[in-house]
């Protein structure tokens, strides 16, 4: 098969407009759009990096119309290609889905509406694209383009690496005058070229759309007493909205799912160990109706799309700042003014610090972990506008700090915290390293629990030289010592905390250490006498 030379395609440029019109109902392309479409039916290639909302399928759903043949839509998930070919063919557009979901016969059917020109959209899971029945149907066909969905996974820097798409180099390699377009909304510069290696798109054009959500406002709290932090956060800012609450295991969300609901929050749950029935119901009611606060692990939220959300709420700490970004840009896709809260404390550190130590991955795995978990703590403990850092993480720069995060609107102090870190570190030291927070600070504060009898920890020197600081004080000295890397937490000692090399210049050599203040909570704050 040879390819079409450019002028038999049907491109004029009304042509794309009028598609968007008279088939999606929409007046006019947003942002790069047109451009990127235009790219497209003129048969270049693209790699469209765009935030979740930004409109990424009409980039290749309209050039897959106005060219001539069929476009492949590589898509990962089966949920969501089922929701578009609904959608598109509803919207009269002769659009298919294949996967593994599927009968042999029907599966068959496809193949042949697909090798005789019956499709315009054809979505694919990448697990099929190397079938032989795919290979000899898509030979037969002409196409129009491949679209690339969820391009991140390619990559292992993405949080969503899916091996199947490293065979998706086939693509180019078997139709090379067919264009491809690459699409996603994981933009941070190493994903970036990854994907660009790995799918050898060096010549592409790249549309890169700004990431900023300016709707959204992002604010960090300590964590305390995450659920009923949650609670007044939502009763106070959110009664009535709809939102999605992660939480990092499937336990916790059942959990709070039930908490909520008995405080008279409809809430429902959604992870993995449920059943599918129960899943769909969930999903399908958080869309429907108004104002369900759904709590979910991770497996909940790709490809949902649901304009209202008005808040997004992490009870544990995201893997990334990657992860977290794509998270929260569920919320306020309708452009109205939504919340990106997350409850962030000394546990959730030690946790994941412990989980990187005990990793048996590969050096090179545990290195890229460890680098984008210390990038979600310092979001955590910055002192700087959060959609700056947020936005420099994602390779995009801020002119001025946005004046809608926590940061901005209640600059947050700083105190001289080198001798309250050093008794921390010596507390550590003393007790040999191996005792978890609680019971280090009971040490400093001086209080004689049964375990600080029973290690004989009265008799330490450190015992009682910190009663001059609160537990919450020295709760923050230690998240912070963690987030620091100048602690950490020793899987041998099940999370016991202990001293790094990074300890050192601050404990033997003096050298001054600033901690932020952890802002006083809202309700205290509201009760604080004014004047
Ligand atoms: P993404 O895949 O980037 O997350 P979608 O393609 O799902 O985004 O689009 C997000 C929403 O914006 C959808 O509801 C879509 O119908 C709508 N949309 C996209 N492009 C336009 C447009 N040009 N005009 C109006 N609405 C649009
Ligand atoms: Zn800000």
């Amino acid at each position: 098969m040879t390819a079409l030379p450019l002028s038999d395609y049907p491109s004029a440029p009304s042509k794309p407009l009028a598609v968007l019109q008279s088939v999606f109902g929409y007046d006019r392309f947003r942002g790069p759009q047109a451009e990127i479409v235009t790219h497209v039916v003129a048969g270049g290639d693209a790699l469209v990096l765009m935030p979740t909302g930004g409109g990424k399928s009409l980039c290749y759903q309209i050039p897959a119309l106005v060219r001539d043949g069929c476009g492949i839509v590589v898509s990962p998930l089966i949920a969501l290609i089922q929701d578009q070919v609904a959608a598109l063919t509803e919207a009269g557009v002769a659009a298919a889905g294949l996967h593994s979901g599927q009968e042999p016969g029907e599966q068959r059917e496809i193949l042949r509406a697909l090798a005789d020109g019956r499709l315009d959209l054809l979505y694919i899971a990448p697990e099929r694209i190397q079938t032989p029945s795919f290979l000899e149907a898509a030979d037969h066909a002409r196409l129009a383009l491949f679209a690339i969905d969820e391009a991140h996974c390619v990559s292992q820097w993405g949080h969503d690496f899916r091996p199947d798409y490293r065979a998706l180099t086939l693509l180019h390699e078997r139709w090379p005058w067919v264009p491809r377009i690459a699409l996603t909304a994981t933009a941070d510069p190493p994903t970036r070229d990854d994907i660009i290696r790995q799918l050898k798109l060096e010549a592409a054009r790249q549309f890169v759309m700004s990431f900023d959500r300016p709707n959204i406002t992002y604010r960090v709290i300590a964590k305390k007493d995450p659920r009923r932090q949650l609670l007044g956060f939502i009763k106070d800012e959110h009664a009535g909205d709809a939102g999605i609450i992660y939480c990092s295991t499937r336990k916790r969300v059942d959990e709070t799912a039930a908490w909520l609901k008995d405080q008279g929050i409809p809430a429902l749950p959604y992870h993995a160990g449920l059943d599918a029935g129960v899943r769909e119901a969930h999903q399908t009611r958080f869309l429907r109706e108004e104002g369900i606060v759904m709590v979910a692990t991770i497996a909940f939220g790709m490809g949902i799309d649901k304009p209202n959300v008005r808040f997004v709420a992490h009870l544990d700490l995201p893997k990334s700042i990657e992860a977290y970004y794509q998270e929260t840009g569920r919320a306020g896709r309708d452009g109205l003014p939504a919340t990106a809260w997350m409850a962030y404390g000394l546990q959730d550190v030690a946790m994941h610090r412990q989980r990187l130590e005990a990793s048996t991955a590969p050096d090179d795995h545990k290195r890229r972990e460890k680098a984008k978990l210390d990038a979600m703590l310092a979001y955590c403990e910055t002192a700087e506008c959060r959609r700056t850092f947020l936005l420099r993480q994602l390779g995009e720069a801020l002119p001025e700090p946005c004046g809608n995060c926590d940061i901005c609107h209640e600059p947050v102090e700083t105190w001289e915290a080198t001798e309250a870190a050093r008794k921390a570190m010596s507390a550590i030291y003393r007790t040999g390293q191996r005792f978890g927070a609680e019971h280090l600070i009971a040490v400093l504060r001086g209080e004689r629990t049964d375990k600080v009898a029973e290690h004989g920890h009265d008799r330490l020197k450190t015992f009682g030289v910190g009663s001059d600081l609160s537990k919450d004080a020295w709760r923050s000295v230690f998240r912070q010592l963690l987030a620091l890397g100048l602690i950490t937490a020793d899987p041998e000692a099940f999370g016991g905390l202990c001293l790094t090399d990074a300890a050192r210049p601050v404990l033997v050599d003096a050298e001054p250490l600033h901690l932020r203040r952890d802002p006083a909570p809202r309700a205290e704050r509201r009760a604080a006498p004014t004047g």
